[in-house]
């Protein structure tokens, strides 16, 4: 991406926590820049211009030398120095391979918003989809049962609805080819049966389940109650497959051959999941969804704007254990997949 003068302080704080958020850089400095955001919110903007002018921002609580740099810049008609230095550095490297597979991806089917756990309105990252040449993205907030990720009742769902018909409006009246599609990441219960009503289920453009809780269940247990949720007639793509963290936290055990046959009997794809910490599922995993005849879908389970560059994480994996182009879902124009998800 170019970054272009002149930026607002918003605009050039919001441009480096993307370039942070892509290059997986969490923590201090991250929070930082989000700090220092709200404080530019909450600042009258002659007050900022005026602080700027006689280097009296980092009195404000919340902005330090980095973050006053890169508004004064801002203000003075300039891209910031940082945000040109984090740009140029913070770039996710694709294999010449995975290439080929990026450039064959038309959406994505697995992001969230602040309406769940992420960290951007849907409107950004619906700005950001587009930007990365997106024909769609499908926003798959959490389900109810996961409280710590604010997931989303049905009465917060069907509002999310309104909210995306809203916002699907203005992006088509601003000219741009894209949709944002319903969906929802929604839990598979301890029994295998999935966090929503099968009326609401029903309703979802795309529907991805994913087990979130009791990830250490015995294996027995584990493969029957992934079996059930994957041959749900609802369910569309089964989310990061083990649960694991990488050096954090292991797979979950169950019975693969089980899991991965009965995704292809139902149709429902397996998804590579984009995030460096989970890169799911692992590489003997692909291998036999592969051998299984499974569909895929390459997904960056972006929670910010900057993650929505993941997927060449995703698509260089692919590369790799040589999943077919032709059986990876987000490869369809959103026409064919919606049509491909309600088969
Ligand atoms: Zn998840
Ligand atoms: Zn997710």
């Amino acid at each position: 991406m170019q970054y272009q003068a002149p930026m607002t302080p918003e605009a050039a704080l919001l441009a480096v926590i993307h370039c942070l958020d892509r290059a997986h850089t969490g923590g201090f400095k991250a929070k930082a820049f989000v700090r220092a955001l709200d404080v530019v919110r909450n600042t009258d903007p002659i007050e900022l211009a005026e602080r700027a002018r006689d280097e009296r921002l980092t009195e404000l609580n919340g902005i330090g030398d980095a973050t006053a740099g890169v508004i004064t810049e801002a203000l003075a008609g300039r891209v910031p120095s940082y945000l040109t230095k984090i740009a140029a550095t913070s770039e996710v490297p694709i294999t010449p391979e995975g290439a080929r597979y990026r450039a064959a991806l038309r959406g994505d089917c697995h992001l969230h918003s602040l309406w769940s756990d992420g960290g951007a309105p849907i409107e950004a990252m619906a700005a950001t989809a587009i930007e990365l040449g997106h024909e769609y993205m499908v926003l798959t907030d959490h389900s109810p049962r996961l409280t710590v990720a604010h997931g989303l009742n049905e009465e917060r769902l069907l509002a999310q609805f309104d909210e995306i018909e809203r916002i699907n409006a203005a992006i088509s009246a601003d000219g741009h080819d894209f949709r944002i599609l319903t969906g929802m990441e929604v839990d598979i219960l301890e029994d295998g049966a999935l966090d929503l009503s099968d009326e609401m289920l029903a309703r979802l453009d795309v529907v991805v389940a994913s087990v979130h809780s009791k990830l250490r269940m015995e294996r027995k247990q584990m493969t029957e109650r992934m079996v059930l949720a994957v041959s749900s007639p609802h369910v569309d793509i089964l989310g990061h497959c083990t649960g694991r963290m990488i050096g954090k936290r292991p797979e979950s055990t169950f019975d693969a051959d089980f899991v991965f046959a009965a995704c292809a009997q139902f149709g429902t794809a397996v998804e590579i999941n984009c995030r460096p910490e989970r890169l799911d599922p692992p590489r003997e995993l692909i291998d036999l969804a592969v051998e299984y005849g499974c569909w895929f879908s390459i997904d960056s389970d972006a929670h910010a704007t900057g993650q929505l560059e993941w997927q060449p994480h995703g698509c260089d994996r692919a590369a790799e254990r040589g999943v077919p182009i032709e059986r990876i879902i987000n490869t369809m124009p959103a026409d064919e997949l919606l049509a491909w998800t309600a088969a």
